[in-house]
């Protein structure tokens, strides 16, 4: 314990809630980000056990065996508490110090060594605080897979390698999910962890906050995401999202969304077009998220649910009827959903437009 000299709650000058964005998974004995842990949950057979999850930071854990609480990683339909979505993430457990050279805790205090030198109000600093979401949960930038390998499909096939290819997460601790410090933008590949950012902001935040999509200019987040029905107007790359309708067809989806697309001149003035999108479950399992989507496609399918789908990628001709159009991704790391109980989407819409803007 004398290297992993510890932190004791008392003396912490560290805040209670730090932020962790990768725990060690004691059951599949890796480290992995929220998603990851959800993913490997829901590939078990019911009943499915929770895990066990204690710090990344290896002296943590031989030390002082540190715990690390995973909070709504077992969930397919969204929770709320107090009228704010509560997403998947990592909480630390106070009962359970951390090291020294632990990686959150070095973070932290270079954001608390950032607070003590300039002492002004954060927004003066041009650093960020929003009401529901964390600064450090806060995304700057997207940068979509570039998947060379393939050609793009509407079922998504990237690969289970490509979930793999993330996993060595532990010894980077400056990777894409984290901030090692104020000036580190922090950069996503992953659409959901830009859409669990984009959700939590309130209407005038997402006004404010900027979102990188790739190497395109910054836009603000109320504009980097875009209905489905403006596609055809919208330049450069955005994130397109509407409610939907999801349908079981056998093993397979189909996903309809609410808005049509407004299809401009020269094409057909005028007029809008059906959107769907259809994903099959042999090209779902492929993925290493991809039991997780069919578990939560099929809860959007039961009655008195609303599903939103969020996608980057492009909307093209159907295959087969002239009168629609359907949604192409490249990978399934760049289309999400969000399922919720319809009382609690209607309530949260009338507190905060996060359903009805
Ligand atoms: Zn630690």
């Amino acid at each position: 314990m004398s290297e992993a000299r510890c932190l004791p709650g008392l003396r912490l000058p560290v805040p209670i809630v730090m932020h962790i964005a990768r725990a060690y998974c004691v059951q599949a004995g890796k480290v992995v980000d929220i998603y990851q842990a959800r993913a490997l949950f829901f590939e078990q057979e019911e009943p499915r056990r929770r895990f066990e999850f204690l710090c990344s930071y290896d002296t943590c854990r031989s030390a002082n065996a540190t715990r690390v609480t995973g909070v709504n990683y077992d969930k397919l339909v969204e929770d709320e508490r107090d009228r704010i979505l509560v997403k998947p993430h990592f909480r630390m457990n106070p009962e359970t110090p951390h090291s020294v050279g632990c990686e959150w805790v070095a973070r932290e205090r270079a954001e608390e060594a950032a607070d003590a030198r300039d002492r002004e109000p954060a927004q003066r600093r041009g650093m960020r605080s929003f009401r529901n979401l964390k600064s450090s949960d806060f995304v700057d930038v997207f940068l979509p897979a570039q998947l060379a390998r393939g050609p793009p499909c509407e079922s998504a096939e990237s690969s289970r390698t490509s979930g793999a290819g993330r996993e060595p997460t532990a010894a980077d601790p400056v990777s894409t999910r984290t901030r090692a410090g104020r000036s580190k933008l922090t950069r996503v590949d992953f659409l959901e962890t830009v859409v669990s950012a984009y959700e939590l902001l309130e209407a005038d935040e997402r006004r404010e906050a900027k979102l990188r999509i790739g190497r395109e200019a910054s836009l603000p987040y109320n504009r980097a995401f875009c209905r489905v029905e403006r596609y055809f107007l919208a330049r450069g790359a955005r994130i397109f999202h509407g409610g939907v309708r999801v349908q079981a067809h056998g093993p397979n989806f189909s996903v309809r969304f609410f808005d049509r697309v407004i299809v401009p001149a020269p094409m057909r003035p005028g007029e809008a077009r059906e959107l769907v999108l259809y994903l099959k479950r042999e090209a779902l399992l492929q993925h290493w998220n991809g039991r997780f989507l069919i578990l939560q496609l099929a809860e959007a399918t039961k009655p008195g649910h609303y599903a939103h789908c969020y996608f980057f990628g492009r909307v093209v001709d159907h295959p087969t009827l002239a009168e629609r159009l359907a949604v192409e991704v490249r990978s399934l790391e760049h289309l999400a959903f969000t399922v919720r109980r319809r009382a609690i989407a209607s309530k949260r819409a009338t507190t905060s437009e996060l359903i009805s803007y």
